[in-house]
């Protein structure tokens, strides 16, 4: 057995990706626009198959970033967002100067809890501020309670910018993620489903509101000969060598979704037996996820020797295997501990006792057997 690095998740190209950067050298749109800009949006339409228009952005920070813009978010507005998420759902609402609100988990699916949306909702209209916009994520690519927090978001008028940026290949009710937000955002980071190299996009439901995106991520020009400026403008377009790599990788999304389910599978055959682990999946069939990291509970009180979660992750770290607690809760972090927060603490103790394990769509049969030996060992 070889014993290189296993990583939680690593860019795993699929083929075809350097002819579409070829194919911009060759044409010389080496550019933030161009043929592969324009295609990477029309295979995320293709594929998303909803009504829906893309913007592809240098960044999924940037997609959120201008998806607040887009809702009428100004500084000193309030944005509700999932407590349980990566701080680039939440900075955003910084950049415009606006004030998060942190929401918990619920147990089922780990996300957002549409018991504590609607009492905080309640709570900040009775203090005098409507929240303008709520911001629900799809962690680790399993979806949210979509129809829970539709429903309280339409009862009281506030519109979702979904994050998805975890959740390209995952679907509710065959329905993609992706679409289910008044505006929502992707992701295509190295470590995400698909990668191209850093990258984003903005999901919309009109071609005007798409526009506007675009309009903005490319500093905001007015129509004039000479550089005019009514708005401020960001510089957020992707490039169209990025979006040669997109392009490539979307030719083989479905088939690393299914890798990552397999790799699902995988764990939860490994830990069957195993006292004390839970591997986390979805609550019915409604749900399917792209598994985008497979992640376990330990509960020491249950595990031979009350073992915990940061054992088990120095212990592999000791085998060159990497993993990695559970998002931090927004609400527990040094930047973020001001603002108001309304749950229960289940975010607490998944993230007291959660782990991402390695689940990449290039995960080999050596780096599995590695794991299966691991856990063996460890768990005994
Ligand atoms: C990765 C990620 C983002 C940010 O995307 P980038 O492309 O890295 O800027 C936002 N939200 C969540 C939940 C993410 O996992």
């Amino acid at each position: 057995m070889n014993n290189d690095k296993i990583w939680l998740s690593s860019p795993h190209m699929g083929g075809n990706e350097q002819a579409f950067v070829q194919q911009a050298f060759d044409t010389n749109w080496v550019a933030p626009l161009g043929p592969n800009v324009s295609g990477l949006e029309q295979d995320l339409e293709k594929y998303l198959g909803e009504e829906v228009h893309v913007g592809a952005l240098s960044s999924g920070t940037a997609a959120i970033h201008l998806g607040l813009i887009l809702l009428g978010v100004k500084a000193g507005d309030e944005v509700i967002c999932q407590s349980m998420t990566f701080s680039a759902s939440a900075n955003p609402i910084l950049y415009q100067g606006a004030i998060p609100v942190f929401i918990d988990s619920e147990a089922d699916t780990w996300n957002m809890c549409p018991v504590a949306l609607e009492e905080a909702i309640k709570d900040r209209i009775s203090k005098g501020k409507k929240p303008k916009a709520i911001i629900p994520v799809h962690l680790y690519g399993v979806p949210y309670k979509i129809d829970d927090i539709r429903k309280v978001a339409d009862q009281y008028n506030i519109p979702i910018l979904e994050d998805s940026a975890e959740a390209l290949g995952s679907s509710y009710k065959g329905r993609k993620c992706g679409t289910f937000g008044d505006v929502s955002v992707l992701s295509f980071n190295g470590n995400k489903i698909i990668t191209t190299s850093g990258g984003g996009a903005i999901v919309t439901k009109t071609k005007e509101l798409k526009n506007r995106a675009v309009f903005f991520s490319t500093q905001s020009r007015d129509n004039a000969p000479h550089y005019q400026h009514s708005e401020i403008g960001y510089n957020y377009r992707m490039s169209n060598i990025c979006a040669g790599i997109g392009r490539g990788q979307m030719e083989v999304l479905d088939k690393h979704v299914q890798a990552r389910r397999d790799m699902h599978d995988f764990y939860v055959k490994a830990f069957e037996n195993i006292d004390g682990v839970t591997v986390f999946d979805v609550p019915n069939g409604d749900y399917f996820p792209n598994f985008w990291l497979t992640s376990i509970v330990i509960n020491p009180a249950k595990t031979k020797g009350g073992k915990t979660r940061e054992d088990f992750r120095i212990f592999m770290e000791t085998l060159n295997i990497e993993s990695r607690p559970l998002w931090k809760p927004m609400h527990l972090q040094p930047i973020f501990s001001v603002y108001p927060y309304y749950g229960t603490n289940v975010s607490e103790t998944l993230f007291d006792d959660g782990l991402c394990l390695p689940s990449g769509s290039n995960m080999t049969q050596n780096d599995k057997d590695r794991m299966l030996e691991a856990i063996k060992v460890f768990f005994g």
